[in-house]
C-alpha cells in the first residue's frame, strides 16, 4: 500500500520534531480534514444511540475529548435511536450507535463525510456482534474502540497501528492488549491544536450548511466504503474512501476484529 502524503503529514512531522515526540506518531494526521468553524473552541454534537452498556463510555470518551484545548463534545439525543443499526447521519454533527451488526469482520467504523477539506457529518458504529464475545466484552475494549472513532470524527488517524508493540498510552495506539490505551493522550491534544490552529470564515458544524446534503449511503454495507485506500501491515485498520463528486468524499476507518475460535462457538 502507498502512503498518503498530504499537509496533515508534514505539519505532524514538524510537531513531532518540536515536540520531541515519538517518530512512529509521524502520520497522526492523514489528511486536510477538519470540522470548518469560525472561531476555537468549538462544539462537536454527538448524537446518543447507544444502548446501557456504552452509555458511560460514551460519556467518558466525551469528557475526554472535550478536555481538548480547541474543542468541545456535547452528548444530544440522537437520530437514530429507533434503527441504531442504520445509524444514518446527521448534517453538522456526530451520531454514535452500537447493534448487533453480524460478522462482518469489523469491530467498529467511523466514517466522516467531507466536502472539500471540511467535515460536515460523521458516523460511528460499534458491532456488539464481537462486542458480546468473550475476546471482546471488557470496558477497556468498549472505552478504546469508542475513544478512537470519535477521534476519527474530528479528523484524527491513528498514532500507531502494530499490534505488537509497547502501548503509547492513548486510544488512538492499536494494541492487543487495550488496559492502558483507553484515553486519548497529549500528542493527540497536540495534533488536534495543529489540526484546527485556524480559523474558517464559515461554519459545517450546523445542519444549516447546504453543502453539507450528501448522498444517503448506508455505511453498514461494506460495498458502499468504496476504495481502500491504506491498510495497516498487520490488517488490523484500514481506510477506504468514497469519492462522490464535487468535492465531496466519504472516508471509512475500519476497525479490524480479531475472529478467534471462541467467537465461532
Ligand atoms: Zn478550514
Ligand atoms: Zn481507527
Amino acid at each position: 500500500m502507498h502512503k498518503v502524503i498530504s499537509t496533515g503529514v508534514a505539519l505532524a512531522v514538524v510537531v513531532a520534531v518540536a515536540g520531541g515526540a515519538s517518530v512512529a506518531s509521524a502520520d497522526h494526521a492523514w489528511g486536510p480534514y477538519h470540522w470548518g468553524r469560525t472561531a476555537n473552541p468549538f462544539t462537536v454534537k454527538l448524537g446518543d444511540n447507544v444502548s446501557g452498556t456504552w452509555d458511560a463510555v460514551l460519556r467518558t470518551a466525551s469528557a475526554d475529548w472535550t478536555l481538548s484545548s480547541v474543542l468541545d463534545t456535547q452528548i444530544v439525543p440522537g437520530n437514530n435511536t429507533r434503527s441504531p443499526k442504520t445509524c444514518r447521519p446527521k448534517a453538522g454533527q456526530g451520531e454514535v450507535c452500537n447493534a448487533k451488526y453480524g460478522k462482518n469482520g469489523w469491530l467498529g467504523i467511523a466514517s466522516i463525510w467531507v466536502s472539500g477539506d471540511h467535515i460536515t457529518q460523521g458516523t460511528v458504529k460499534l458491532n456488539d456482534t464481537y462486542f458480546s464475545t468473550a475476546t471482546y466484552n471488557t470496558s477497556a475494549w468498549r472505552n478504546l474502540v469508542m475513544c478512537q472513532e470519535v477521534g476519527h470524527i474530528f479528523g484524527l488517524n491513528h498514532q500507531d497501528e502494530a499490534f505488537g508493540n509497547a502501548n503509547l498510552g492513548t486510544c488512538m495506539d492499536y494494541t492487543s492488549d487495550p488496559a492502558s490505551n483507553q484515553h486519548p493522550n497529549a500528542h493527540d491534544y497536540e495534533m488536534l491544536e495543529t489540526i484546527y490552529a485556524h480559523l474558517d470564515t464559515t461554519t459545517t458544524l450546523s445542519k444549516a450548511f447546504a453543502s453539507s446534503r450528501m448522498p444517503d449511503i448506508n455505511v453498514e454495507d461494506r460495498g458502499q466504503w468504496g476504495r481502500e485506500i491504506r491498510r495497516s501491515a498487520d490488517g488490523r485498520a484500514s481506510l477506504f474512501e468514497r469519492d462522490l463528486g464535487h468535492g465531496r468524499k466519504v472516508f471509512t476507518h475500519v476497525f479490524w476484529a480479531e475472529e478467534t475460535h471462541a467467537d465461532h462457538q
